[in-house]
């Protein structure tokens, strides 16, 4: 925090560009509107064209550039750039909280209730997405887009019609990727910055409006501070600053300790979300499929293999002739259980008897949030995999994507380990670090697998 002064200091640069998206608050909603008609041609005209043959490209074929624009560019860059500018994509881009927002301008204004404020509701949303994507094949066909994030765009303003008065409640407690980006945005080196000393020396003035609900004066970091910039400058204690990339998670104030945060990152981020990426080229998904198969087929059982079912239940498209069975769906559902559990269960070991080791089991969860730089990377990592896959039918390849992955996964690791060292008590750290790794060189060594 810094000092209270009686005259301000000159602002940074930094706090000056935080400044002037607070005076340009006008212009960044226009943007913001720009963004909300490409989101939702590109959503919704694809679904109702014809599926592309093999001769159509990403640059003369819009359901091709739809794809390539939502899961080639979008979701991977959203990713980095929560860990660059923390959550600036929610605040100045996105446009669901845009709509979201306007809604609940217009809307009802109810009060938001208790069971909308469960903790738990980013961790469910984001397995249900996660996995209702894999069983439709949302990333190949644009009406599994459109009933994906259609009904995430209708939820967000039907949400924003009911709760709040020109908020983002939909963003701040039910958004399947809020809870991912609130914990990849603690690692941003860039943050709102107050000064607790300078607000209470500073003169009252209008409470500053923050659509995703964040008490501004006692907010000490970027887990639910979508950087709209429109608290810059307030009582002349809010500003933009750089930081310590990871100086948050060290230094979270126990309130922002979450065990759902914890739940997300092991069974979400890191398990389900490394089986999603994984399943269509692991040998342990073939290996399934057949023992399965041989079996059922010792015993007579036939109709697993050979029912279907509608599209927007299980993959079943007329245009292509892909067709997920009974067997592909159950396999799928296995195999992502499977990896949540197994990483889940790892990770939680690890930190239990990390934090037993450290003599103090309720760090439990604090030292969790060392794991973010690891669960972070995976999700690079897959993510990627998507847009190499799409830039690689149009014959673009990098002959440095091994180099450029290996080097991820170390700095993944390296990362995790250096927060988990500096988050354990000096009781045994070595032996306690060691277990709190297990989660992480667990998570390295399937992507190292899969990759090399
Ligand atoms: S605290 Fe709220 S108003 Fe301030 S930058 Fe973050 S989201 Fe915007």
């Amino acid at each position: 925090m810094m000092a209270a002064t009686s005259s301000p200091l000159p602002r940074s640069r930094l706090a000056r560009l935080g400044d002037g998206m607070a005076r340009h608050a006008g212009a960044i909603q226009v943007m913001q509107w720009g963004m909300v008609v490409v989101y939702l041609a590109l959503v919704s005209i694809p679904a109702f064209l014809p599926v592309p043959d093999d001769s159509r490209h990403i640059w003369d074929d819009l359901v091709l550039f739809a794809q390539f624009a939502f899961w080639g560019v979008w979701w991977p860059f959203v990713m980095v750039s929560m860990l660059v500018m923390g959550r600036a994509w929610c605040g100045v881009f996105c446009p669901e909280g845009t709509m979201t927002e306007w809604a609940s301008r217009h809307g009802l204004g109810r009060a938001i209730p208790a069971w909308l404020r469960w903790r738990g509701w980013p961790f469910v949303a984001f397995v249900c997405t996660t996995v209702y994507g894999q069983m439709i094949t949302v990333y190949e066909y644009p009406k599994a887009a459109l009933l994906i994030l259609g009904a995430s765009t209708v939820m967000a303003l039907a949400v924003g019609w009911i709760y709040g008065r020109g908020h983002r409640v939909w963003c701040r407690y039910l958004c399947p990727a809020s809870g991912v980006f609130s914990l990849l945005s603690r690692l941003a080196p860039l943050h709102f910055q107050v000064d607790a000393q300078a607000w209470r020396a500073a003169p009252r003035q209008h409470a500053v409006q923050c659509a995703p609900l964040v008490d501004v004066r006692s907010q000490t970091g970027g887990g639910g501070c979508q950087m709209c910039g429109r608290c810059s400058g307030h009582r002349d204690a809010v500003t933009l600053a750089p930081r310590l990339p990871g100086i948050e998670v060290t230094h979270l104030p126990q309130r922002e300790v979450s065990p759902w945060d914890i739940v997300l990152l092991l069974f979400g981020m890191m398990g389900v979300a490394t089986g999603a990426f994984q399943w269509s080229g692991s040998p342990l998904f073939v290996a399934l499929k057949q023992g399965v198969a041989t079996v059922l087929i010792e015993h007579g059982i036939i109709a697993p293999m050979t029912t279907s079912l509608p599209w927007w239940i299980l993959t079943n498209s007329d245009e292509t002739g892909e067709v997920f069975s009974l067997l592909d769906g159950a396999c799928l559902l296995a195999y992502m259980g499977g990896s949540a559990l197994a990483f889940g269960l790892v990770g939680l070991g690890g930190l239990a008897l990390a934090a037993r080791l450290g003599g103090d089991v309720k760090a439990l969860w604090r030292l969790g949030y060392g794991l973010i730089p690891q669960a972070a990377v995976g999700l690079v990592v897959g993510l990627s995999s998507m847009t190499l896959t799409q830039l690689g039918t149009e014959g673009i390849i990098f002959a440095w994507v091994p180099e450029a992955r290996a080097a991820l996964l170390a700095l993944g690791m390296v990362w995790s380990g250096v927060l988990l060292w500096s988050l354990l008590p000096p009781r045994r750290r070595p032996l306690a670090w060691l277990a709190a790794m297990a989660g992480v060189l667990f998570h390295a060594t399937a992507w190292a697998l899969f990759f090399f």
